[in-house]
């Protein structure tokens, strides 16, 4: 069975009618824009001319909107094959599923604060989340190595080396809080830009073509932000506002050689929001996240003969 391609444009696109025969939704339904795709697991939400969509209520931002072709709805092949399919066959990438060890990386630190509000700053909720979630790891029995562990400063290429330093299989979490206009508010992860995909919201440069030490991790990435993404909105709730899923080319994301992602918990510029980061429920809630997030990625991406045997 194979995906059924349309050109549009200079763009390889693929009908939402063989996405259902491949993943074996039960239906396909709309509703004027919007389209669903069903099954008894999974719902892939969908709107003509929209780049959003949604996995069972994770939103992900694509590269490309959704079009319509004479009879058929498509959405493009690089958005399939790199942001949908890993979600959908978590178990085809190989080997993902066989780290103990996770690398946190607090972003800022030092000289540099990161966001700045009345209330503290970036560099302090980082770290503070940062260690909450290597005290849970390892409470679990995963190996946790902090890129900083005290109020110190490191360049981006630090934070680089210190995770390939690490020949294990490990995953990379960076750790951040927002700052953005008045009204900006909610949480966003951010994964690699494939080849081809530019950083969001900045227009495409040559050099987003090339493929880079991160894109051997494409899938992989977008696994571990997709159960990371989906645990915080879990666990923070109706607190937060959902910003997706979204690609980048921040240098830690680039340079890393294992999957990585990078997480913005919530905007110190909101109002609101400033209060709740400001609090140690909130910032608990957002280390339970990603603690649990890591479990779930973890066995989500090992195939079912290889997962350990669980006692009731
Ligand atoms: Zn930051």
């Amino acid at each position: 069975m194979t995906w059924q391609e349309v050109r549009v444009g200079d763009k390889s696109y693929i009908t939402l009618n063989s996405v259902k025969k491949f993943y074996q939704f039960a239906t396909i339904t709309r509703d004027g824009k919007n389209i669903s795709l069903d099954q008894s697991k999974i719902k892939f939400q969908l709107k003509v001319g929209d780049q959003e969509c949604s996995l069972n209520g994770v939103k992900f931002i694509c590269s490309d909107p959704i079009v319509e072709k004479g009879t058929d709805v498509c959405i493009s092949r690089l958005d399939l094959q790199k942001l949908i399919d890993p979600v959908l066959r978590p178990t085809y990438i190989t080997g993902a599923g066989k780290f103990r060890t996770v690398i946190l990386d607090p972003g800022h630190g030092g000289k540099d604060s990161g966001a700045v509000n009345a209330y503290g700053t970036e560099k302090n909720y980082n770290l503070y989340v940062a260690q909450l979630v290597e005290k849970y790891l390892t409470a679990k029995g995963y190996r946790v190595i902090m890129t900083r562990k005290s109020d110190v400063y490191l360049s981006l290429d630090e934070r680089v080396n210190i995770a390939n330093a690490v020949k294990d299989p490990a995953i990379f979490i960076s750790i951040h809080f927002n700052a953005g206009g008045r009204a900006a508010r909610g949480i966003e992860t951010f994964t690699l830009s494939p080849a081809g995909v530019a950083h969001y919201g900045r227009s495409a440069r040559d050099s987003d073509d090339v493929s880079l030490q991160g894109n051997s991790n494409d899938s992989a990435n977008v696994a571990l932000a997709t159960a990371v993404h989906g645990q915080l909105r879990v666990k923070l709730g109706t607190n937060t506002r959902d910003r997706g899923i979204k690609r980048a080319r921040y240098s830690v994301l680039t340079g890393v050689n294992h999957p990585a992602i990078l997480l913005e918990g919530g905007f110190m510029s909101h109002a609101y929001e400033a209060q709740l980061i400001h609090n140690s429920k909130y910032l608990d809630a957002v280390a339970r996240g990603i603690t649990d997030a890591v479990l779930l990625y973890k066995n989500a991406v090992t195939p079912p003969s290889q997962r350990a045997i669980r006692r009731p």
